[in-house]
């Protein structure tokens, strides 16, 4: 709010009318953006524990702003996710992440690289013919089925689950692999999740930062990890930043791990070489 002698209510209006501004202003710069191909996309590997091979990457949008440069999804996800933009660029970042991933594996036949994970938000998982999307973007782009895990977060699964079974079904139909996102943020359980079909389950950071310090919290991790398997369930620890991290996890029987520890995300050139410092499958 401006000027000294405005009372409480106009301040509070002017901030208001601000603040509906910006929303406004970071609206239409975000169609923009998706017009205009200001988005960019990194890889962060996801590596097995034992050997700290890479077997998947992630991907993560970047926004290429032309005068703010470059920022995280940290600057623009919740608004996009407000303001509806995040079913255009999470199309968007499904397509891309296709394309480039199909691309190294023509030009790297070799590689270890098994699949690309795409994070897909409420919103654009709930629009209409979300299913219909990724066929469409999996032909575009040639990429197999199975090279695709779609990363989805349990408020998701817990809303309408008959319309999000139905879609998940959908999509296991045509072969691609669903893991959860973030897991043991929200409010599932895991014998809850077990009647998706779900595949794979990431583990959040929150919950591997004190797994050396707190014997509780691993505790935790390990029954999860445990009772994860016994339901044929994959898990991801995530956010893995120390050696003693990795060790403890791998020990638990935790087979694939993400975080800076192995790498931070990378940008696609950097992809391959990274791939490639391991002997490929047998
Ligand atoms: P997320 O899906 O949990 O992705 C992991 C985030 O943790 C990434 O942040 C990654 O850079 C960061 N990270 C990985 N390892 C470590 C670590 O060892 N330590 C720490 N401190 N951080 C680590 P990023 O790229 O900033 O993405 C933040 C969030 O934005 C993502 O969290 C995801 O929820 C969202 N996001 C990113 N890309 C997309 C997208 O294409 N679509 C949608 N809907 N959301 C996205
Ligand atoms: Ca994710
Ligand atoms: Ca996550
Ligand atoms: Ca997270």
């Amino acid at each position: 709010a401006k000027g000294n002698g405005k009372g409480g209510w106009q301040r509070y209006q002017s901030d208001l009318h601000t603040a509906m501004m910006q929303r406004l202003e970071m609206r239409t710069a975000l169609y923009e953006a998706i017009e205009q191909e200001q988005f960019v996309l990194q890889f962060q590997p996801i590596v097995e524990l034992i050997d700290q091979k890479i077997t998947g990457v992630e991907a993560l949008v970047r926004w290429q702003h032309p005068v703010r440069g470059l920022l995280g999804p940290y600057h623009f996800v919740e608004a996009a996710e407000e303001s509806g933009a995040i079913v255009g660029i999470g199309n968007w970042v499904l397509r891309e992440a296709l394309r480039q991933f199909a691309q190294w594996k023509t030009e790297h036949l070799d590689t270890t690289l098994r699949y690309v994970s795409v994070n897909v938000s409420v919103r654009q998982f709930r629009a209409a013919g979300f299913a219909d999307q990724v066929r469409d973007a999996l032909a575009a782009s040639g990429a197999r089925p199975e090279w695709l895990l779609l990363e989805i977060t349990e408020s998701l699964v817990l809303k309408d689950a008959d319309r999000v079974l139905a879609e998940l079904k959908a999509l296991r139909e045509i072969g691609v692999r669903i893991a959860i996102d973030d897991f043991g943020t929200g409010y599932s359980s895991l014998s809850y999740l077990r009647q998706m079909p779900v595949d794979v389950l990431k583990l959040d950071k929150s919950f591997i930062d004190d797994i050396l310090h707190s014997r509780q919290q691993h505790a935790l991790v390990d029954a999860i990890v445990t009772l994860s398997h016994n339901l044929d369930l994959a898990v991801v620890a995530e956010g893995i930043e120390e050696a003693g991290q990795r060790a403890a996890l791998d020990a638990m029987g935790c087979r694939y791990g993400q975080g800076y520890h192995f790498a931070k995300p990378l940008w696609p050139g950097d992809v391959p070489a990274m791939a490639e410092q391991y002997e490929p499958y047998p």
